[in-house]
């Protein structure tokens, strides 16, 4: 850690220190590093003995359910009752925002999260946080999660003291699972500090082939059976070397698609030599979520943001668009596609 980083740990420490009630947040249709980075801070906290509660705008999908473990009562979705997370949000005296760059990213809690008048903690690796919400910001790009953030952060509190064997196992465990799932089991962002880290935390003990067989080899059948249909007959390639591919409601419907069920496809069509960027488009009530990958010269978090109404990392980023705005109010699969073909072409046009 360099010098800033010490004052700052000093600041961390001491706001834990003086918080009785602390909310942890982390962004909507949560991930595996916002859920890792979530849990895994909850457990640091119990262990110094401080009460908290993870907030969740929508709930965790049950492919990576098993990191809330030890956790499960102490979870509030505002889904299931908008009334508890904002009493969460607005009684705690310490807030801690993981994985997320600001409030709006939290959906249903930002209206909450702009209420509340306590004190504010980021933790992120998004690109361009909004810093002035917060009173203490930890904030990197070059690495690759939130959960190694936050891993390198309590490495350094005292009774922790760089041994990973002291983290709470639980920690120890959600963090890893959080770095991997981000990485993409260590294919992309990967830097010699997140090396460090798996070397560290493997070293203590921390059972990773259990993580991989949660995160990998647990998936039910039907994530496979939609794979092979949209890859065979719904992905389609621009002549600029853009792939997308739309999930629509019928065709979710049809394969009983649930939350997590698709992670990690959009990043199947980058294997295609003359592809440089992939979305996957999933339709959802009023709007149709954007999921952008690229491969480097082409940059996901700008098309996002010029194309998608979203953002997040130069090679993996995302957005949506509204039914009624970008969208026509009715627009379904067709629309989408159509709306996809010429704003990335508009884009990679424009960028050359
Ligand atoms: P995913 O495609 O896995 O949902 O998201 C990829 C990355 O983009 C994640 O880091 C995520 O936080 C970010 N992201 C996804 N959707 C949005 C969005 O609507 N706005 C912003 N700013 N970032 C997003
Ligand atoms: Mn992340």
């Amino acid at each position: 850690m360099t010098e800033t980083d010490t004052a700052k740990l000093k600041k961390f420490l001491a706001m834990v220190d003086e918080a009785s009630e602390i909310a942890i947040v982390t962004h909507m249709h949560p991930d595996g590093d916002a859920i890792g980075s979530a849990t895994g801070l909850f457990h640091y906290l119990e262990s110094v003995g401080k009460s908290a509660v993870i907030v969740l705008n929508d709930r965790c999908p049950d492919s990576i359910a098993f990191l809330t473990e030890g956790a499960e009562n102490h979870i509030r979705v505002y889904e299931n009752g908008k009334d508890e997370t904002e009493t969460a949000i607005c009684g705690s005296d310490l807030i801690f925002c993981l994985d997320m760059g600001a409030f709006d990213r939290a959906e249903n809690l930002k209206d909450a999260l702009q209420k509340a008048g306590c004190r504010k903690i980021l933790i992120d690796h998004h690109l361009n946080p909004d810093t002035g919400s917060f009173d203490l910001v930890f904030s990197r790009t070059e690495i690759s999660s939130t959960s190694e953030l936050l891993y390198h952060i309590l490495m350094s509190a005292p009774e922790i003291c760089g041994d990973a064997g002291k983290l709470p196992v639980r920690t120890a465990k959600a963090l890893l699972a959080g770095m991997t799932t981000d990485t993409n089991n260590f294919a992309n962002s990967v830097y010699p500090s997140t090396f460090r880290m798996a070397s560290e935390l493997l070293a203590a003990g921390t059972d990773r082939n259990a993580v991989l067989e949660e995160l990998y080899h647990c998936y039910r059948e039907n994530r496979y059976r939609l794979m092979g249909k949209l890859l065979s007959e719904r992905m389609k390639i621009t002549p600029e070397g853009v792939a997308y591919m739309v999930i629509d409601k019928a065709l979710a419907a049809e394969y009983d698609l649930k939350d997590g069920e698709t992670e990690g496809f959009v990043n199947i069509p980058l294997g295609i030599k003359k592809v440089r960027m992939s979305l996957l488009l999933k339709e959802e009530e009023d709007r149709f979520r954007v999921s952008v990958r690229s491969k480097a010269g082409t940059s996901a978090n700008l098309c996002a943001k010029l194309c998608f109404n979203g953002g997040g990392h130069e090679l993996a980023a995302g957005g949506k668009l509204l039914k009624g705005g970008d969208l026509p109010e009715n627009a379904g699969r067709k629309e989408a596609e159509e709306y996809v073909l010429e704003k990335t072409r508009n884009f990679l046009t424009d960028a050359n």
